[in-house]
C-alpha cells in the first residue's frame, strides 16, 4: 500500500494529536488509559526531539562554515551579512510595534487584580536579570572553546565559531579546499540523516500535541482568556499578513507557495516549541522546497534560529503591558519605548528552546519597574502560547532567507 505524502502524514498526525488530546483531557487524570497514553506519548515525543537535537549541532556547524565559504567574493559576504541583520531587526521591530498597539487598544488584564494571583507569585522566585548584566553574560557566551560549545550544544557559540572558520576557509582559498570538501560532504550526510528523522515526524508531532492538550490547565485559560486571544491574534496577524506581505513585496512569491514549501518546518515548530529542535527541518525546507541557495540558507537560518524571533519579541512586549495592566500601572510612552528596546534584546538573547522567552522577559519587566514574580501568572499558559510564537519565529527566518537571497542577487 502506498502511504500518503509526508506532508499529509504530518498534518494527519497534528490533527489527530489535538483531537485525541482533547478527548483525553476530558477523562479522569487517574484513569489508567490516560496514564498509559501520556506515558507512550512522552516516550515518542522525547525520542523525536532527541533525534532532532542529535543532528542539530553537526548540521549547524557544517551549514554555516560551508555557507560562508561559498559566499566566496568578499563583496557578497558583506552584503548578505548586513541585509540579514537589517531584516532581523526590522521584522522584530514591526512585531513589537504590533504587540504594543494591540495591547494598548484591547487592554488585556485591565479588569484583573494582581492580588488574584498572589498564590502563584509567592511560590515563584524570579532570577534577577538586569539589562547590563544580561548583556555582559550574552557577550561572554559568544566566544568559547569550540569543542566545549559543540559538546554542550551551545548553538550561539557554535554559530560564531563556524562563521570564523568559514571566513578562514574563504581567506585561505585553494589551500584549504580539502577541508571545505570534507565539510560539504558532512553537510550532505547530515541532511540525509534529517530526512530519515523526518519519517518519524508524523508520530512525533502527534505525540507532542497530544501531550500538550492533555496537560493544559483549563481554568487559567478562561481567566487569562483575553490576554491569550490578544497574543494569539496578533501573532497570527504577523504570521498570516505581515510576513507574507513582506515576502510578496520583496520577492513576488505568493503566500500559498511559501506555505507549501514551509509547512513541514512550521508544523514541527508548532509542536516542539523550539526553534533549535526545528532547525534541521527548517534548513531542509528552505533549501529543498523554497530553493534558497545553500550558502544563503546555511547562514541565515541557523543565525535566525538563535537571534531572530518575531513571535517572542511580540510576546515580550504584549506580556509586559498585560502585567502592567493587572498591577494597575499605566506605562507612559517613554516607558513603552523602553519596553520596545528591551523586548528586542530579550528576544534576541532568548535561546531557541521551549519557554526561553519567559525567562528573558524578566529583564523587560524589570526595565520598567514591574514585579518580575508576575511571570508566574503566565507560566501555566506558556506552553500553549509558545506553540504559535515559535512557529512565527521560524517563519520569520525562512522569509528572511528568501528576502536576503533576492536582495543580494540584485
Ligand atoms: N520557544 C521559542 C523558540 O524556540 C523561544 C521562546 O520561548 O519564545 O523560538
Amino acid at each position: 500500500m502506498k502511504l500518503p505524502s509526508l506532508n499529509l502524514q504530518i498534518l494527519i498526525g497534528a490533527i489527530t494529536g489535538l483531537g485525541l488530546g482533547w478527548y483525553f483531557h476530558g477523562l479522569d487524570a487517574e484513569n489508567a488509559v490516560v496514564e498509559l497514553g501520556l506515558y507512550s506519548a512522552s516516550l515518542v515525543a522525547t525520542l523525536f526531539i532527541d533525534l532532532l537535537k542529535m543532528i542539530l549541532i553537526p548540521l549547524v556547524f557544517c551549514s554555516i562554515a560551508v555557507g560562508i565559504a561559498n559566499l566566496r567574493q568578499h563583496q557578497q559576504m558583506h552584503k548578505v551579512w548586513v541585509t540579514t541583520l537589517a531584516f532581523f531587526v526590522a521584522s522584530m521591530a514591526i512585531a513589537i510595534a504590533l504587540g504594543l498597539l494591540a495591547s494598548n487598544y484591547f487592554k488585556p488584564g485591565a479588569g484583573l487584580h494582581l492580588a488574584m494571583f498572589t498564590d502563584a507569585m509567592q511560590n515563584f522566585e524570579a532570577k534577577q536579570l538586569p539589562l547590563p548584566e544580561f548583556f555582559a553574560q550574552f557577550l561572554h557566551s559568544i566566544f568559547i572553546n569550540p569543542f566545549t560549545a559543540l559538546s554542550q550544544g551551545n548553538v550561539l557559540a557554535v554559530v560564531v565559531f563556524a562563521l570564523i572558520l568559514g571566513i578562514a576557509l574563504v581567506m585561505g582559498g585553494e589551500r584549504y579546499k580539502n577541508i571545505l570538501a570534507l565539510l560539504q560532504e558532512a553537510l550532505e550526510i547530515c541532511m540525509r540523516i534529517v530526512s530519515w528523522i523526518m519519517r518519524l515526524a508524523p508520530l512525533g508531532i502527534f505525540a507532542l500535541l497530544f501531550k500538550l492538550v492533555v496537560l493544559q490547565d483549563a481554568t487559567m485559560l478562561t481567566t487569562l482568556g483575553k490576554f491569550i486571544a490578544v497574543v494569539l491574534g496578533t501573532t497570527l496577524f504577523h504570521g498570516v499578513v505581515v510576513l507574507p506581505l513582506i515576502l510578496f513585496v520583496f520577492t513576488g512569491k505568493s503566500p500559498l507557495w511559501f506555505w507549501r514549501g514551509a509547512r513541514e518546518a512550521l508544523v514541527t515548530a508548532f509542536s516542539t516549541s523550539s526553534s533549535n529542535a526545528t532547525l534541521p527541518v527548517t534548513l531542509r525546507c528552505t533549501m529543498q522546497h523554497l530553493h534558497v541557495k545553500p550558502e544563503i540558507a546555511g547562514f541565515v537560518i541557523p543565525l535566525g534560529a538563535t537571534i531572530n524571533m518575531d513571535g517572542t519579541a511580540l510576546y515580550e512586549a504584549a506580556a509586559a503591558l498585560f502585567i502592567a495592566n493587572i498591577a494597575g500601572i499605566d506605562l507612559s510612552l517613554a516607558q513603552q519605548f523602553i519596553v520596545f528596546f528591551t523586548a528586542m534584546i530579550a528576544a534576541m538573547g532568548a535561546p531557541g528552546i521551549p519557554s526561553a522567552g519567559m525567562v528573558t522577559m524578566v529583564m523587560v519587566l524589570q526595565s520598567v519597574g514591574l514585579p518580575a514574580e508576575a511571570i508566574a501568572i503566565l507560566l501555566p499558559i506558556d506552553r500553549l502560547l509558545d506553540t504559535l510564537r515559535t512557529t512565527v519565529n521560524v517563519q520569520g527566518d525562512m522569509v528572511g532567507s528568501l528576502v536576503v537571497q533576492k536582495l543580494v542577487s540584485k
